[in-house]
C-alpha cells in the first residue's frame, strides 16, 4: 500500500508556497496526498505565529494531533513553520513530545531525512544547526527546485515562488524576522529556472514571494534585482502573468515602476504596507517612512502605472495609539481609496521590541472598534470602485470553480465569476463585468483570449 500525507497550513501565502515544496518532495518518494490527518502516515502541520490568534490555532490543531500519534505511534508527526523557527528550540520537543520532527520555515529537509533516514544533526551546534538550515534551504532550492505539480490532480494555473527567504529588517512588532531568519535572496538564475519548470507543468501565472520582496538582491549588494528578475522572468514564452508580494514603501524604487510599467506580464497591483496613519506611531514601529513619505509613494506609482491596483496592510491599536493618532489612519484610507487593505488588531509578540518596552494598553474592545471602523470605511470604498468597473471589458484568467461559476482574476487581482457551458481552466477570457460587491465581480464572457 502507499504511504500517504497530510498537510494543514496557516499563515502568509509563504506558507503555501512552503507546504507546496514540501508535498512535491513527497510525492517525489512516493507518498500520497489525503484529506484528512485521520488517514494520513505523514502530518505537516505548517504554522503561523504573527499574531496570538494563530498562535492559538496552531496548539489547537497540535492538541488534537496527541490523541492520533498515542493510537498510532506509526505516524509521523511534523512541525513546521513560525511557531518552530530558525533555532532549534528544545523546550519544544519537551512540551510537544508526540511531533517526530520540527522544521524550519520554508525547510523541507528535516522531514526528507527523517523519511529516508539520513542526514541525522542531533550532535550540531546551534550555530552550525542554524547555518546547515540556511544552506539547506538554498541548496534544496537549487538541486530541487523542479516541483512536480500535476502528479495529484490537476496542475494549478497559478503559483507562488519565494524568491526573497528571512527577514532583517526590525519593525518593532513583528516577529517574523526572528522565526524566518536573516534575509536571504534566492540566485536568478534558479528562480528562472523553477518559474520555466513550473510553465511546462501548465503554470500561467507566478507571484513572487519575499517578505520584503522590492529587497531581492540587497543582501549581495543590489544587482540582480527585482527589476531586473521581472525582465528575466517576462521573456519565458506561456508564462502570461507576474505578480510580487509584499513590497515595502522605502524600496519600491524607479527601477522597480518602471519594470511594472513597462512589461506587460507584469500585473498593476502593489501590496505596499503603511500599517499606520500617524508619524510618531510609525517612528515606534520603526517603520523608517512618514505618512507623507507614503502619501507621496501612492501617487507617484498611480503616476507611473496607471492603472495599478494598490493593496495596504494595517494594524490598530498599537501601544500608546490615541483616538487622533488612529483617526489618522481612518483618514489615509479616506483620501487614498486603495483597492484593499488588510487591517489587524495589534498583538503583542514574545521577544519583539514592542512587547519587551511598550504596554499594550489600547484595550481590546477598543481595538475591535477601530479594527470595525477601518473595514467599513473600506468595503464602502471597495463597492464603490468596483462598481464603476460594471460595463467595462477585463482580462480574466479562470483559475478553477468554485460553486458551479468559473473563477478568475483580473490584472489588479479582482477576483471575477462567470457561468460558462466550457471548461475554462487555465483559460484566459474577456469578461464583461455586470455586478460588483466590495470583494468580487460578476460578468459576462465575451470572448477567449488566451488558451
Ligand atoms: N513582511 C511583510 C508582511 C508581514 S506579516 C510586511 O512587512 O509588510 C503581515 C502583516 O501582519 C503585516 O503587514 C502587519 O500588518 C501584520 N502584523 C505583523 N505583526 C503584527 C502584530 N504583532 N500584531 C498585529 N498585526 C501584525
Amino acid at each position: 500500500m502507499k504511504k500517504t500525507y497530510h498537510i494543514w497550513t496557516i499563515g502568509c501565502q509563504m506558507n503555501v508556497a512552503d507546504s507546496n515544496h514540501v508535498a512535491s518532495q513527497l510525492d517525489a518518494l512516493g507518498y500520497e496526498p489525503v484529506s484528512t490527518p485521520e488517514e494520513a502516515d505523514v502530518i505537516v502541520l505548517n504554522t503561523c505565529v504573527v499574531r496570538q490568534s494563530a498562535e492559538n490555532k496552531v496548539i489547537g490543531k497540535l492538541g488534537a494531533l496527541k490523541p492520533l500519534k498515542q493510537r498510532d505511534p506509526n505516524k509521523t508527526i511534523a512541525l513546521m513553520g513560525c511557531f518552530v523557527g530558525i533555532r532549534p528550540n528544545p523546550k519544544l520537543q519537551e512540551r510537544y513530545p508526540w511531533v517526530d520532527v520540527f522544521l524550519p520555515p520554508s525547510e523541507p529537509a528535516p522531514l526528507i531525512h527523517y523519511l529516508t533516514g539520513n542526514g541525522h544533526t542531533e550532535d550540531m551546534r546551534e550555530e552550525d544547526r542554524r547555518r546547515t538550515a540556511e544552506r539547506w534551504q538554498l541548496q534544496d532550492r537549487l538541486t530541487q527546485s523542479m516541483r512536480h505539480l500535476a502528479l495529484h490532480g490537476e496542475t494549478p494555473v497559478t503559483a507562488y515562488v519565494p524568491i526573497v527567504y528571512g527577514c532583517s529588517f526590525a519593525c518593532t512588532y513583528c516577529i517574523i524576522p526572528l522565526r524566518r531568519g536573516k534575509e536571504r535572496s534566492r540566485p536568478l538564475e534558479s528562480i528562472v529556472e523553477e518559474v520555466q519548470d513550473l510553465v511546462r507543468q501548465g503554470v500561467r501565472e507566478v507571484t513572487l514571494l519575499g517578505q520584503i520582496v522590492d529587497r531581492y538582491g540587497y543582501d549581495w549588494g543590489g544587482r540582480p534585482d527585482l527589476a531586473d528578475l521581472l525582465y528575466a522572468l517576462h521573456d519565458i514564452e506561456d508564462l502570461w502573468r507576474i505578480r510580487f508580494l509584499t513590497s515595502h514603501p522605502n524600496f519600491l524604487n524607479d527601477r522597480i515602476l518602471n519594470a511594472v510599467a513597462d512589461l506587460p506580464k507584469v500585473m498593476p497591483h502593489i501590496e505596499v504596507p503603511i500599517q499606520a496613519g500617524d508619524d510618531e506611531i510609525l517612528a515606534r514601529m520603526r517603520r523608517g517612512y512618514t505618512v507623507a513619505d507614503y502619501y507621496h509613494l501612492v501617487h507617484h506609482i498611480r503616476e507611473r502605472v496607471p492603472d495599478a491596483a494598490i493593496h495596504t496592510d494595517i494594524i490598530v491599536g498599537f501601544p500608546g495609539e490615541t483616538e487622533e493618532q488612529f483617526m489618522g489612519t481612518y483618514k489615509v484610507l479616506e483620501d487614498l481609496r486603495l483597492d484593499k487593505a488588510h487591517i489587524a488588531r495589534y498583538s503583542p509578540r514574545p521577544g519583539t521590541v514592542s512587547a519587551r518596552t511598550m504596554p499594550d494598553n489600547v484595550p481590546d474592545e477598543e481595538k475591535r472598534r477601530r479594527h470595525r471602523l477601518l473595514e467599513e470605511l473600506q468595503e464602502r470604498i471597495q463597492r464603490e470602485k468596483n462598481q464603476a468597473l460594471v460595463g467595462t471589458r477585463v482580462d480574466v484568467l479562470i483559475e478553477g470553480q468554485r460553486k458551479g461559476k468559473w473563477e478568475g482574476r483580473t490584472p489588479q487581482n479582482k477576483i471575477v465569476f462567470v457561468e460558462h457551458p466550457d471548461n475554462l481552466r487555465g483559460k484566459l477570457v474577456q469578461v464583461e463585468i455586470t455586478w460588483a460587491g466590495p470583494y468580487s465581480l460578476r460578468g459576462r464572457v465575451q470572448g477567449i483570449i488566451q488558451k
